[in-house]
């Protein structure tokens, strides 16, 4: 299992889940697995997902309606929680899921979330509980959102301890300025397999991912070798 601020490829992204094409936002339970968001926080993005506290904490935009289901522009509708036939959308499962646990009828439903940095070009952002659903007014009409908070012990066992000293989230426009600035290369061996969006300086020594300056691209092997060095 990859670890938080790993850098795919599309192909890559499909192939971590199981081979499953990833073209959606939302997948709740695809045959069975850990439920899955696509989310962007890119200016064109036709959602509106929003990162909070560090990246510990998600806002996810819910689902328009099916081009199919409605006679004009999705973007006109209210987001449905049910298809004409009754059965749930996406929407309507990922909003059960959070209704139950927040009445304590069950546990967090756990969603593995990834981000788009450029087309192409993903980033895995971790392993996060939902923990709260509501249906806003945009304005315009109803949409979902959807709260997700970040699970760290999860991914306690593929992480490094260095990993996990800064395991905060590094802003999206951080990671774009960064992924262009070193040419979507390891900055140390030019490679361009298994990147990873690493922090010079440890979050835990007072390195910001805030600052692109701070953030560099190093492919699995260099940035093993540099936690190694940092233990
Ligand atoms: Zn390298």
């Amino acid at each position: 299992m990859i670890s938080r601020n790993t850098i795919l490829s599309h192909h890559e992204m499909c192939q971590n889940e199981y081979g499953r094409m990833l073209q959606a936002g939302m997948h709740f339970r695809p045959n069975g697995r850990t439920s899955i968001f696509l989310m962007s926080v890119r200016k064109n993005a036709p959602y509106k997902d929003q990162i909070e506290d560090g990246g510990r904490v998600l806002v996810y935009e819910g689902h328009d309606a099916a081009r199919n289901m409605v006679d004009a522009d999705p973007k006109e509708f209210d987001q449905p929680s049910a298809l004409p036939s009754g059965k749930p959308t996406q929407n309507g499962h990922f909003n059960r899921a959070a209704q139950t646990f927040m009445n304590g009828s069950s546990a967090a439903e756990i969603v593995r979330v990834y981000q788009k940095v450029f087309d192409g070009v993903w980033v895995f952002n971790g392993s996060f509980k939902l923990v709260d659903s509501w249906l806003e007014h945009d304005g315009k009409r109803n949409v979902y959102k959807f709260r997700l908070e970040l699970v760290d012990d999860l991914d306690l066992h593929d992480l490094t301890a260095n990993e996990l000293s800064h395991s905060r989230l590094i802003p999206a426009l951080v990671k774009a300025e960064v992924y262009k600035r070193d040419k979507g290369c390891c900055v140390l061996c030019g490679s361009k397999d298994n990147l990873h969006f690493d922090h010079n300086l440890p979050f835990s020594k007072g390195g910001t991912s805030l600052l692109a300056e701070n953030v560099q691209l190093l492919c699995a092997r260099h940035n093993l070798q540099k936690s190694d060095k940092i233990e």
